[in-house]
């Protein structure tokens, strides 16, 4: 049996799986707001309710993955959007508080393992993992071995710089400020608020907004595919922009990586037009005369994650 848990903004989540992979056990629970010691507690109570109902050892390691890493120089976790998380030896603690081994892994390196071993990127040795979300996330898994790098940043391709400036006919105003400082990153432009803030941009640009009051305005990442399937032009031309910036963004990892498969989960994962327009970009900005990458949805979906944590025990 594997333990993983998926410690996240607003849900931790604790599944079992067993060695054919079937969750046997799945419970979830709110994740405590700013309390750092209550985060320890929740998910302490987590494995021993898991504990209870299974009857797993005391040796059962546990698998925990969040966004964040641990710093190769501090030992202390770092880049956690659950900013409490920061600063704080999170595995010791836990460790300590479960008497249990602990592994952590950043949720998008989870996600990537999860369908590297028995999702849909299961027959490639070379696996890029994306997630497409609030944020963006990736994660790199070679032979079934997550890729861990001497910065602990292995896959963090979200926070790379996009140079729009390659784009003909881009109509968006460059210099988006990122929330690690910088501007311009992959995540100001492709994660689901960012798609939202281009419609926002083009729909102002063509004084859409404020004229159309009889004709509701598609708001949600969800709405905007919907109204471009259905011929809002401003949709349309914002959802071939996105695929279009992200063949760009993805361009650079093929360059470098030349996975055989790049896996995709969050929110924007569920958008099918990605599937069949980013190849045909790619084409424009990587250094090959063919592509032959395949791309792919996460079989698990918003499961991936934490079925990834227990795959950071993969002999267990
Ligand atoms: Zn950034």
């Amino acid at each position: 049996m594997r333990i993983g848990i998926d410690l996240g903004g607003t849900k931790i989540e604790l599944v079992a799986l067993s060695t054919a992979g079937e969750i046997v056990f799945q419970r979830r629970v709110d994740t405590p707001k700013d309390d750092y010691n209550a985060v320890i507690d929740a998910i302490s109570q987590l494995v021993e309710t898991a504990s209870d109902a299974l009857h797993f050892p005391s040796s059962q390691p546990l698998g925990i993955g969040t966004p964040g890493a641990i710093s190769l120089k501090t030992g202390l976790m770092m880049n956690c959007n659950s900013t409490c998380l920061n600063g704080r030896a999170l595995q010791e603690d836990l460790a300590r508080r479960t008497t249990r081994p602990v592994r952590i892994a950043n949720d998008a390196d989870c996600f990537t393992l999860s369908e590297s071993c028995d999702g849909h990127a299961t027959n490639e040795s070379v696996v890029f993992g994306v997630i497409l979300g609030t944020g963006v996330g990736g994660g790199i898994v070679v032979n079934k071995s997550l890729l861990q790098g001497v910065n602990a940043i292995t896959g963090e391709w979200g926070h790379i710089a996009l140079p729009s400036d390659r784009l003909d006919g881009f109509k968006l105003n460059r210099g988006r400020t990122c929330f690690c400082g910088k501007a311009d990153c992959v995540e100001t432009w492709l994660a689901g608020p960012s798609f939202q803030h281009s419609f926002q941009q083009l729909a102002r640009a063509k004084s859409v907004v404020g004229e159309t009051k009889a004709q509701r305005i598609p708001t949600s990442p969800a709405e905007i595919v919907e109204a471009a399937r259905s011929g809002n032009e401003i949709a349309a031309e914002c959802l071939e922009q996105y695929c279009n910036l992200l063949a760009l963004a993805l361009s650079s990892v093929i360059n470098v990586l030349d996975p055989g498969v790049i896996v995709f989960g969050g929110g924007m994962s569920n958008v099918d037009e990605i599937y069949q327009r980013v190849p045909n970009y790619l084409s424009r900005y990587i250094f090959a005369d063919t592509v032959n990458t395949r791309f792919v949805k996460a079989r698990y979906g918003d499961s991936s994650g934490v079925r990834g944590a227990a795959w950071l025990w993969p002999d267990h």
